[in-house]
């Protein structure tokens, strides 16, 4: 597979390219905005309507706004603000851009419980190990409230700014996470439905770099649905892909390794929602299994033991 690095070069369409030193074009009319720990896309052609796919973190707006005012003009303003779900990486910046421009932020009706403050995801599972396990001790769902701006998907298909693309429902990582795709070329934007970097691997995510990876595992609440989505995804053999996470890549055999992934991908060995999901519905959370057991205070002690051992052991030998 190849990374982006390797894609075809796309000349840049005048403008954005110095104003927004590090953003690219990934297919016509779709412009990746790097931005960690999430990324974000502006989707359209200049002089055309246009939207924004996922808004980063808090903070992010003023970039997201430089960018989008180089690519399609100082008072041109987009259609909408479309979200892939509602976790704060991917929507935390979707008050600020939607009220900069006064329009509307749209997201699954699924989401709305989430970002409307009427219920908080379930909790951030960091039992499930690799180096987002990790840093999951510390990590939790942060509340947002868009409530000023947002609605649901429109029933009828038509996404205002987002000509050519379509909806795909991909449960499994958030209740009513969705992926955005364009048939024409084959462009799919999966949010965290898949990562295009390994995050539960270090020394895979250090080796292969640029790989697709299952979602974010720490905040996936239904690992069955999950695996259905990334099927789902499979079928649309997608021949671009830019995620949520990771750089975007785009290859012919990019259709085949997803299928494999999809066919062949496991779910963390051990977690809190690896035998039964969270359940939900459309006013939020119905069901959270228990805790599982935590490795961390168990290797926290051992370490605690050996370092006491240690410094006992140097002291007597001192001393002797
Ligand atoms: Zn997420
Ligand atoms: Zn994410």
């Amino acid at each position: 597979m190849r990374s982006s690095a390797e894609l075809p070069d796309q000349k840049p369409e005048i403008g954005y390219a110095t104003q927004y030193g590090n953003a690219r074009t990934i297919a016509p009319g779709v412009l990746w905005l790097p931005m960690y720990p999430g990324h974000g896309y502006l989707v359209g052609e200049s002089g055309g309507p246009w939207a924004v796919v996922d808004t980063g973190i808090p903070g992010q707006s003023e970039r997201i706004i430089s960018a989008a005012k180089a690519r399609f003009g100082k008072d041109s303003r987009p259609e909408g603000v479309y979200l892939t779900h509602g976790h704060y990486d991917h929507a935390g910046s979707a008050l600020a851009l939607a009220a900069y421009w006064d329009v509307p932020i749209y997201i699954h009706k699924m989401e709305l419980p989430y970002v409307t403050g009427k219920a908080v995801y379930p909790p951030i599972d960091p039992t499930v190990g690799g180096p987002i396990g990790l840093v999951s001790y510390v990590a939790k769902h942060w509340p947002l409230d868009l409530r000023d701006y947002v609605r649901p998907l429109p029933e009828t298909g038509a996404l205002p700014g987002m000509t050519g693309w379509e909806v795909v429902p991909t449960p499994g990582h958030a209740p009513g996470h969705v992926s955005y795709f364009r048939k024409r070329d084959r462009v799919l934007l999966a949010g965290d439905a898949l990562m295009t970097v390994r995050l539960d691997h270090l020394w895979d995510a250090l080796r292969r770099p640029h790989q697709l990876a299952p979602p974010p595992p720490a905040s996936t609440i239904d690992w069955i649905m999950a695996r259905k989505s990334l099927q789902r995804l499979a079928e649309l053999q997608p021949r671009t892909i830019g995620a949520g996470h990771g750089i975007p890549l785009s290859d012919n055999n990019l259709p085949m390794s997803l299928e494999s992934m999809a066919i062949h991908f496991n779910p963390p060995f051990s977690g809190r929602y690896i035998c039964e999901p969270a359940l939900t519905d459309e006013n939020g959370v119905t069901y959270i299994p228990p805790k599982t057991a935590d490795p961390l205070p168990k290797i926290v002690a051992i370490l605690g033991v050996a370092a006491i051992a240690s410094l006992y052991y140097l002291r007597k030998k001192r001393n002797s």
